[in-house]
């Protein structure tokens, strides 16, 4: 009969471990989501968009090309508007 009660006290004992365990993921996950959308609205803001000199794209300033005052969003469009003129 000890024995029994001991077991269902096991058994609860690990259920409620196994649910706390879970409860903590949940906000866990909850915790980095919202973490993550403050990053995707931070970004927007941060970001300093440039438009390339050859075709007008608009890219962020750290991906861009710069040539003297002027900027570019690849390689092949700073060379095809200096061989423009
Ligand atoms: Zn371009």
């Amino acid at each position: 009969m000890f024995i029994r009660t001991l077991i269902i006290l096991i058994g609860i004992w690990m259920l409620w471990q196994i649910f706390q365990g879970y409860k903590a993921s949940l906000e866990n996950e909850a915790e980095n989501q919202t973490k993550q959308k403050k990053q995707n609205q931070a970004m927007p803001e941060k970001q300093h968009m440039l438009p390339c000199a050859f075709c007008g794209m608009h890219i962020p300033e750290q991906e861009a090309i710069h040539r003297g005052d002027k900027v570019y969003c690849c390689q092949e469009h700073r060379l095809a508007d200096e061989n423009q003129r």
